[in-house]
């Protein structure tokens, strides 16, 4: 497992004199789970941006747990640490254990077959996108919200990569989609180090820490527990 050292981390987009995040610094051990939360425009999709290297930091630096400044890495080598389940997934015209293998092309069918069960899909893994909205009863429908999300899902545990970023994974789920995104998320955490964007409740208990975000400024690091008895 990999974690992440962000010191005194500023960032902003080109053209702007504010700073989408000030001064932002914590320490993210191997294996944590970090919920990032925060009114609209408090900096959350800039965190992710700089974590994933799309925007790099104005001033202070990112480093891995094993120390090394991630500004300093062979993007790749980067990319390949980080796992990224968005809002929308991209899927192709086959089945879905080859949407899968795109995401990992020496993954064994086993291994496959294994990140399909997790998410409750392993029964249509033989089954293109469209066909399985159409057997779970979405006649002409293209792959559902919540399916997409769960095939997301799964490619993450097919990647191996050690660090997960998760953009509202349980936003717009229908019930059933939901619930095999908890579990599979609970799962994903024994082995991973996770920072899931949120605004659920329910999906800040599964942290180890909160950390709240207020116009670019941290307002609070605590344990989901500590932060729900502070008025
Ligand atoms: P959140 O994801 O928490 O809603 P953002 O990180 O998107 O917040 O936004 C933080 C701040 O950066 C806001 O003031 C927003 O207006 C600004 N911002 C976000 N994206 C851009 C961009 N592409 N160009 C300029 N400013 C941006
Ligand atoms: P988006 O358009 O939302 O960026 P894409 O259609 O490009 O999404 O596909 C991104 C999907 O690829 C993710 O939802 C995830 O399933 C998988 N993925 C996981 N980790 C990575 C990564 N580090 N780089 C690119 N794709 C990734």
């Amino acid at each position: 497992s990999l974690g992440l050292v962000l010191d005194n981390i500023h960032a902003r987009y080109d053209g702007q004199t504010r700073y989408a995040i000030e001064g932002l610094t914590l320490t993210l051990a191997p294996g944590a789970c970090l919920a990032v939360v925060g009114p609209s425009g408090a900096g959350k999709s800039t965190l992710l941006n700089v974590l994933t290297g799309a925007l790099s930091p104005a001033q202070g630096t990112l480093s891995t747990s094993d120390g090394e400044d991630v500004a300093r890495m062979y993007p790749g080598d980067w990319q390949a640490a980080l796992g990224w389940v968005g809002q929308s997934t991209s899927l192709l015209s086959a089945s879905l254990a080859d949407n899968l293998r795109l995401a990992n092309v020496d993954a064994s069918d086993q291994t496959l077959e294994a990140a399909l069960n997790e998410v409750g899909l392993l029964e249509w893994a033989s089954s293109l996108p469209q066909g399985l909205s159409t057997r779970l009863g979405e006649q002409g429908q293209p792959v559902s919200g919540g399916q997409a999300r769960r095939i997301a899902l799964a490619r993450a545990f097919v990647r191996q990569a050690p660090l997960i970023l998760l953009d509202e994974p349980t936003a717009s789920l229908d019930q059933d989609s939901e619930r095999h995104v908890m579990a599979a998320l609970s799962r994903l955490k024994a082995s991973h180090t996770l920072i899931i964007l949120t605004h659920r409740l329910d999906l800040l208990q599964l942290a180890d820490q909160v950390l709240v975000l207020d116009n670019g400024h941290m307002r609070a690091l605590d344990t989901p527990n500590n932060l729900a008895g502070t008025p």
